[in-house]
């Protein structure tokens, strides 16, 4: 393609809402066969909403959210978020709450968070935070997140000074499109995987939902780079699709990364190309773009 072409093809793309960083991308986006996506977030919504939850000990239950807030009101999790925003149901003024003040945060990428909140450690998260952290898991806590699994659901861990006392349940929507993607890119013999942060129940049911059966989860941010790599080193080439901090290196490894432009600012600047409308579908206008600028056939 001469160069007026690849200016034109990036025309193009940009009045679409999808900004491609330079004709390399541009260039390569009609080889990719084989596309790694995030799950949260990018086959998701990305707006999960708190679907339950249960306490495995007695407490008020105002008193357990304004604990979890408070820690998770320092996070930038989409999952945090959730939480937040359900726990402001049970302030007095739901407009302005105050949390209780939190010291000590910390933010685990890919695990949780943890904070001291009225001189108790809290911990929020998935399993092996816990484990990390050593709080025992009790079985009827490993039940209540198999059965959020089951339902495509994320069940959140809460540990308080060290005891796991409640076990939040989040559900995050498929994006409409999701199915109909992830088909139409088979039909054009490209291969999709799933690689995520998240446990095996709920990335094993969000994926068959959308029809893709090769999963990785509980995949921390260099591995879903070197899962990437993996594939390159099989012959693929290989774009990656994600939104978040956790996937930046993936975003870098990849032949073609390609942003969420909802997603956070340090992935949309790790990407090649931005899909600005956060629709799923600009995968294939931007292959399609792609091959349109470079085929010898037009
Ligand atoms: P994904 O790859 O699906 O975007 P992440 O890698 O960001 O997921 O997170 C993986 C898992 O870690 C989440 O599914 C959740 O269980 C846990 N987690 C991460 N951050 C938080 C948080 N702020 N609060 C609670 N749980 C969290
Ligand atoms: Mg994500």
């Amino acid at each position: 393609a001469t160069p007026t072409a690849v200016m034109v093809g990036t025309g193009i793309g940009a009045s679409q809402g999808v900004l491609i960083k330079g004709g390399q991308a541009l260039e390569t986006a009609h080889k990719v066969n084989c596309i790694v996506f995030d799950k949260t977030g990018t086959l998701t919504e990305g707006k999960p909403v708190v679907v339950s939850t249960r306490l495995l000990r007695q407490m008020v239950l105002q008193e357990f959210y304004e604990l979890v807030a408070a820690a998770e009101i320092n996070s930038e999790h989409p999952l945090a978020k959730a939480v937040v925003e359900y726990a402001k149901k049970f302030g007095e003024d739901e407009e302005n709450q105050i949390w209780p003040e939190a010291k000590e945060f910390a933010a685990i990428t890919g695990h949780g968070v943890k904070a001291i909140v009225r001189n108790q450690e809290i911990v929020v998260g998935n399993k092996s935070l816990m484990l990390d952290q050593g709080i025992a898991i009790p079985a009827e806590a490993e039940e209540l997140l198999a059965e959020a699994e089951d339902m495509a659901q994320t069940g959140i861990l809460v540990s308080i000074d060290g005891t796991l006392t409640g076990v939040i349940a989040i559900s995050d929507p498929l994006k409409p499109s999701a199915r109909d993607v992830i088909s139409i890119l088979k039909s054009m013999k490209v291969k999709s995987i799933v690689v995520t942060g998240d446990n095996k129940g709920t990335a094993n049911s969000i994926a068959k939902q959308v029809g893709i059966d090769t999963v990785i989860a509980e995949a921390k941010p260099e591995q879903k780079a070197e899962k990437v790599k993996e594939l390159q080193a099989e012959g693929y080439i290989v774009a990656m699709v994600g939104d978040g901090i956790n996937d930046s290196p993936a975003l870098v490894a990849a032949d073609v990364g390609m942003a969420i432009g909802a997603g956070t600012d340090i992935a949309i600047e790790a990407a090649d190309i931005v899909l600005m409308k956060n629709n799923l579908e600009d995968v294939i206008t931007a292959i399609d773009l792609s091959r349109k600028t470079f085929s010898r056939i037009r």
